[in-house]
């Protein structure tokens, strides 16, 4: 089937068409400012001054922007937030973990830890797909895992501490950090990667982790559990405290995190960056709820993510050919979660994204859509 065609009028169009929920928007004057560190930043030795000073500006930036608690430190390793996974489940999972599974990442998670010899089977509560399970208490585990935004379904939990004992909370927040307002105590280790709400490059993880969690990692580290060397905390952990990673980073992938950290802590820190998604979700759930065509596929308001909107149309329009048309006018990576299987869109509404572009990519769905229906 060919794409209708449908030519979106200039000035309906948002400045940057890019709506993707990861990777997603990344700011050109970000590229820019790393352009200009062409020749005595990128291509130089990670061991070095001027590469450590990055990663020190990125850790420091990411403590203030998240608002760090007394003693919680940032650790940096490689392997985006899939090998921080891995690196959980031989660093951080004792014996048994409890998790929430809502969406693909959270049950891909339980997956990898169902997978490991040394580990019990974990608990997994799951909830009809648009919801979120909830997250209580559970015995017999030590650690409780979860996301911050399931970025495949758009539905968002906000962190509460309900560990007991030496319990850790484990935080996926891949999509969130940056984007989502939260109680940083109630997390342990809150653990992301730059391609999403922080406008950056793939390839980095990035964890806040508690005193809780540095005694976890050292206790395991010392117990003699096999652990691989590019997945051992300890190792990372080392490493950070000296601004350094463990093996070679991306340097354009730090160099373009600390560039957004460093803009949002500018403007006011996760108040504004959170504030500016949480404006973009309104104007976008605003749209859907008084569109006769859309509406909002997550049904209670609090768990409808702030970051990332799934949008479902009903079946006069078909979300595909709609997600075919805008792309074709510039407007991209809308379509909804394959695995989802639903007549949907997915869009991101992370902290670069400009309001007044959702606004204008509200426009041209209402043109499309008078169009195809
Ligand atoms: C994208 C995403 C991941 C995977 O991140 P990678 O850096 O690609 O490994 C994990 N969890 C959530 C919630 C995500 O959105």
């Amino acid at each position: 089937m060919s794409t209708p065609d449908i030519v979106i009028p200039t000035d309906l169009l948002p400045a940057d068409g890019r709506f993707g929920s990861g990777p997603t928007k990344v700011r050109p004057e970000a590229l820019d400012a790393l352009a200009r560190r062409a020749t005595d930043y990128m291509g130089t030795s990670h061991r070095q001054m001027p590469v450590k000073l990055m990663v020190a500006e990125l850790r420091n930036g990411i403590a203030e922007l998240l608002r760090a608690p007394d003693g919680y430190e940032i650790v940096c390793g490689n392997g985006g937030s899939t090998g921080f996974w891995d690196a959980a489940v031989f660093s951080l999972i004792e014996h048994r973990s409890h998790h929430l599974s809502f969406g693909e990442f959270g049950s891909k998670f339980g997956k990898a830890v169902a997978m490991a010899p040394h580990l019990e089977n974990p608990s997994v509560a799951e909830s009809a797909m648009g919801t979120h399970p909830a997250l209580e208490p559970v015995d017999g585990v030590d650690a409780i895992c979860y996301t911050h935004n399931e970025t495949s379904t758009g539905v968002m939990l906000d962190p509460v501490r309900v560990s007991t004992g030496d319990q850790l909370m484990l935080v996926d927040a891949t999509s969130g950090a940056g984007g989502l307002m939260f109680d940083a105590d109630a997390t342990d280790v809150y653990y992301f990667a730059p391609q999403k709400a922080l406008a950056g490059d793939g390839g980095l993880w990035i964890a806040m982790v508690s005193p809780a969690a540095v005694e976890r990692i050292e206790r395991i580290a010392a117990s003699g559990r096999y652990i691989p060397p590019s997945l051992d905390l300890k190792a990372a952990l080392d490493n950070s405290r000296k601004d350094q990673t463990y093996n070679t980073p991306s340097l354009a992938t730090v160099f373009l995190a600390a560039q957004t950290v460093n803009w949002f802590n500018e403007n006011g820190g996760l108040s504004w960056s959170a504030g500016r998604s949480a404006t973009s979700a309104d104007i976008l759930y605003g749209w859907a709820d008084r569109s006769d065509a859309a509406e909002p596929f997550v049904q209670i308001e609090t768990q409808r993510s702030k970051v990332v909107a799934t949008i479902d149309f009903d079946e006069s329009i078909d979300a595909d050919t709609l997600d075919d048309v805008l792309r074709a006018n510039g407007i991209v990576d809308v379509n909804g979660y394959r695995k989802l299987g639903r007549n949907q869109l997915r869009i991101g509404m992370f902290p670069a994204i400009d309001p007044t572009d959702t606004q204008a990519l509200t426009a041209c769905l209402d043109y499309c859509i008078e169009r195809l229906g």
